[in-house]
């Protein structure tokens, strides 16, 4: 059910099969472990903590949200004894919206039933964070752009970025800004790299690095583009439909299928951003 990836010594990544390739990754020390990231499912959550737990019999003692979303946070409470690491401003969204969300899922779906939403216990706000697990040294990253309180885990001597959301295969603006998220990949760009996690979708290799932050980058410019003239279109909705993915230059079988969606929510939530009202549709 979730897929289990070794990306340096005693670093791994698990990925889900259910839900649009979420990633959440693992740092084994002697005695203990570190979570990043927590999976969409309660079940997957498990999953991950019974590798840890039961085959590689550590304990986890640290789990890090890289951002507020359900799909990445919302599996803290199966951690019991763990403490919970983020921004201070995961925290704050995770209280005032993500608590919401979590009562909105459980009205019509008991997937959630068992989940509570547990808040950070420590925050970063600014300046350097580091936790040291055995010899491995992982350093907190301010990664806005996907969400604003967006934060990167980079394992300095392994070289690998758990980057979060700001790094997927198709960029994911709704809760975020482009500008924002254009920056945080120039930045990483800055990082000497070997792997990078992204929240969503397969493992890149150093040699892919550079391109991929040039093609997330590139998208971003060509949603501008496309929000820039679809104002000049009668019904600006319509135009942006006819926008699909492949044409700019992406795959709609990304992530699970979820990437023609997310592109349309992207265009959408740029139009409005930009020409402050929503785009018109034909029979609107
Ligand atoms: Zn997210």
């Amino acid at each position: 059910m979730i897929h289990r990836e070794r990306v340096a010594d005693d670093v791994y990544t698990f990925q889900s099969d259910i839900y649009a390739q979420v990633n959440a990754g693992a740092v084994i020390g002697q005695d203990w472990a570190v979570v990043i990231d927590t999976l969409a499912f309660p079940d997957e959550t498990l999953a991950i903590r019974e590798f840890i737990e039961d085959e590689l019999k550590r304990k986890v003692r640290y789990v890090i949200n890289t951002h507020y979303h359900a799909d990445h946070s919302w599996g803290n409470c199966y951690f019991p004894g763990a403490y919970i690491l983020s921004s201070a401003l995961c925290r704050d969204l995770l209280d005032k919206s993500g608590k919401k969300s979590l009562a909105k899922a459980l009205e019509s779906d008991s997937t959630f039933q068992k989940t509570q939403i547990i808040l950070p216990h420590l925050t970063l706000t600014e300046g350097v964070l580091e936790l040291i697990i055995g010899d491995k040294t992982l350093r907190f990253i301010d990664l806005p752009g996907h969400s604003p309180d967006g934060i990167g885990v980079y394992i300095i001597e392994d070289e690998v970025l758990f980057a979060g959301d700001v790094w997927m295969p198709i960029p994911h603006i709704v809760d975020g800004d482009s500008e924002v998220m254009r920056e945080s990949l120039r930045n990483i760009g800055k990082l000497t790299i070997e792997n990078v996690v992204q929240g969503h979708g397969e493992v890149i290799l150093r040699g892919e690095v550079n391109s991929s932050i040039k093609d997330r980058i590139h998208y971003l410019d060509v949603i501008d583009k496309i929000v820039d003239d679809a104002a000049l279109d009668d019904f600006p909705g319509e135009y942006l439909k006819e926008k699909t993915i492949e044409e700019c230059g992406k795959s709609r079988i990304l992530l699970g299928g979820a990437a023609e969606e997310i592109h349309q929510q992207n265009l959408r939530h740029l139009y409005e951003k930009v020409h402050g009202e929503k785009p018109r549709y034909l029979n609107a």
